[in-house]
C-alpha cells in the first residue's frame, strides 16, 4: 500500500475543525504534541511507531473503530478521547526559533519508522500508552475490564526521571466532601479521641480528660512535657485531620507503553524493538501493508483435530490425560480462529471416541482449506521434551504450513525445538487439503506437564498455532 493513499479524518478539538491528514504528517503532529522534544531520538521512533498503529487502529476505511465521542472522524486531538495532536503552525508559536530544529528532530524520527507498526498475531494492535507508570503498567483488564494479550503488566524501572514520577496532592476535607459528594462531618471539636495509626497512638486521658500520656510517631510522650515542647496552652486538647496529602506515583491509565520509560530504556542504550515488546507483550514491528488489514482467514474453512479422547491417550507422569488438554488447546484454537472469521469444524468436542477415518471424513467433506491436528507427546525416558511439528511426506503445503507453526510455537512457548518432520500418520495421509500435526510439548516430561496444567500456558499454545497460519496465508 503506497502511504500517500492512508488518509484520516481527524477532529481538531480546539478549532471544531474536521481535517484530512495524511498518516505519516499527522504523526509528526503527534509526536509533538505526546512528548516532550528533549526525548531520546530512539524513544521518539518507538513513540512514532506507537502513535501510527494507534492511529491505523481507528481509521474506519481499514477496519478500525474511529474516534467514540466524534463520530464522524477517525481520530480527535483529544488525548482523553484518542491521542494529542498540535499544528505545524501552532508549534511555531510554540518553539519560535527552535521551532525548526524540533521539527528536524520530530521528522527524522517519523520518516526514519515511515510505514512501521506493531503487530500481533499478524493484525495492528491497540497501542495505547500513558505518561509514566510510577514503577508498573498495568493488565488492560485492571483498568477497562477486558483482556488484551498484548497488554500485560510489566514493572517498569525506567520512568524515574519523570516529573511525574511522584507527585503530591493536598486536599482539604471540605474540597474532598465537595469533590467526592461525601459528608465526612468535620466537626471542630467532637471531644473524641481520633487515633491515626502510626502517628498518634496509645492515648491515656486523667480524669478531666487532659492528655496524661500520648504515643506520637513510635515515642510516648507525657502530657505535660508534649505541652511543653510544643507551647500549648493547656493539655485539654483534641485534634482532627483537616487535610490529606496524596503521594502519587505515575501518569496516565498505565496500560501499554510508558512514555518516561521508553526514554529511560533509550538512555540506557535500548533499541526501539527493545523498547516495544518490553511495553507490548509478544508484538512485532511490521511494515505496514494491505495484509496488516486483511483477515487473511476469513471465509477459510479450517479443520482442527483434538487428538484421541474416550480415553487411552497418554497420561503425565502426575495423571494429566492427553486427549482432555488436546481438547482445551483446540477449543482456545476455535475461539481464536473465529475472531479472524475463519469457518472452523472441529473433529470432536467433548472426551468422545472418534475413529480415524471419520476425522478425515469431517475435513475432506467440508471441503477444508487446512486441517490441524493437536496432540501432546510422550515417551518412556521422561526427560524428553520439547515442541514438534510433523506433515506428509511430498505434500509441500502442509511442509510450509508444519514449518510455520512449528516456529511459532517454538517462539511463544520457549520449550525446545524438536523440528518439522515427515510422517506417515493417517490423519496427515488421508486428509485432502495441505496438513500439519502438532505436538506441543510432551506431557510425559514433568516439567511440561505441569505447564500443561496452566491454561496460560495453553492459550499461548493456541495463539502459537494460529500465528503459524497466518503467516502461512501472508507469506
Ligand atoms: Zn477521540
Ligand atoms: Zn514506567
Amino acid at each position: 500500500m503506497n502511504k500517500s493513499t492512508i488518509l484520516l479524518k481527524v477532529y481538531i478539538n480546539n478549532t471544531g475543525q474536521l481535517a484530512i491528514m495524511e498518516l505519516e504528517e499527522y504523526v509528526k503532529g503527534v509526536l509533538a504534541a505526546e512528548i516532550p522534544i528533549s526525548f531520546h531520538e530512539v524513544a521518539m521512533r518507538a513513540q512514532a511507531i506507537a502513535s501510527r498503529t494507534f492511529a491505523i487502529k481507528r481509521i474506519r476505511n481499514l477496519g478500525g473503530f474511529g474516534c467514540k465521542t466524534n463520530p464522524e472522524a477517525d481520530i480527535c486531538t483529544d488525548r482523553e478521547c484518542c491521542q494529542g495532536w498540535v499544528s505545524a503552525e501552532e508549534l511555531k508559536e510554540l518553539w519560535g526559533d527552535e521551532f525548526e530544529s524540533n521539527w528536524e528532530k520530530i521528522n527524522k524520527a517519523v520518516t526514519g519508522t515511515q510505514g512501521l507498526i506493531l503487530t500481533y498475531n499478524g493484525n495492528p494492535i491497540d497501542a495505547v500508552y500513558h505518561s509514566t507508570c510510577g514503577g508498573s503498567t498495568e493488565d488492560s483488564e485492571n483498568v477497562w475490564g477486558n483482556r488484551v494479550s498484548y497488554l500485560r503488566k510489566v514493572e517498569c524501572d525506567y520512568c524515574k526521571h519523570s516529573p511525574f514520577y511522584k507527585t503530591e496532592k493536598t486536599l482539604c476535607l471540605r474540597d474532598l466532601q465537595e469533590k467526592l459528594g461525601i459528608d465526612l462531618s468535620e466537626d471542630d471539636l467532637h471531644e473524641n479521641d481520633v487515633f491515626i495509626s502510626g502517628l498518634i497512638e496509645q492515648i491515656e486521658r486523667t480524669a478531666g480528660r487532659r492528655i496524661k500520656k500520648i504515643m506520637i510517631g513510635t515515642q510516648s510522650f507525657d502530657g505535660e512535657k508534649l505541652r511543653e515542647l510544643l507551647k500549648f496552652p493547656s493539655t485539654r486538647f483534641w485534634w482532627s485531620v483537616k487535610q490529606l496529602t496524596f503521594q502519587i506515583m505515575g501518569y496516565g491509565h498505565g496500560v501499554g507503553l510508558c512514555q518516561y520509560g521508553a526514554d529511560g530504556m533509550a538512555k540506557q542504550g535500548k533499541n526501539i524493538n527493545d523498547i516495544l515488546t518490553f511495553y507490548y507483550t509478544g508484538v512485532e514491528i511490521e511494515k505496514m501493508n494491505k495484509h496488516s488489514f486483511e483477515k487473511p482467514l476469513r471465509g477459510k474453512v479450517i479443520t482442527i483435530d483434538p487428538g484421541h479422547g474416550g480415553g487411552g491417550s497418554a497420561v503425565g507422569p502426575t495423571g494429566l490425560r492427553e486427549e482432555d488438554i488436546n481438547l482445551k488447546i483446540c477449543e482456545y484454537l476455535e475461539q481464536i480462529l473465529k475472531t479472524e472469521e475463519a469457518n472452523v469444524k472441529k473433529t470432536r468436542s467433548g472426551n468422545v471416541y472418534v475413529p480415524l477415518a471419520e476425522r478425515v471424513r469431517i475435513a475432506n467433506e467440508a471441503g477444508s482449506d487446512l486441517f490441524i491436528s493437536v496432540h501432546q507427546n510422550a515417551f518412556k525416558d521422561r526427560n524428553v521434551s520439547g515442541t514438534e511439528t510433523f506433515y506428509y511426506p511430498g505434500d509441500l503445503k502442509g511442509k510450509k504450513l508444519a514449518a510455520f507453526i512449528q516456529e511459532s510455537l517454538v517462539k511463544t512457548l520457549k520449550r525446545k525445538d524438536r523440528g518439522v518432520k515427515q510422517a506417515n500418520f493417517y490423519v496427515l495421509r488421508e486428509t485432502n487439503m495441505p496438513s500439519a500435526l502438532v505436538e506441543v510439548v510432551f506431557i510425559t516430561n514433568p516439567e511440561e506437564e505441569q505447564l500443561l496444567r496452566d491454561e496460560e500456558f495453553l492459550r499461548k499454545a493456541a495463539r502459537g498455532i494460529l500465528s503459524g497460519i497466518m503467516k502461512y496465508y501472508k507469506i
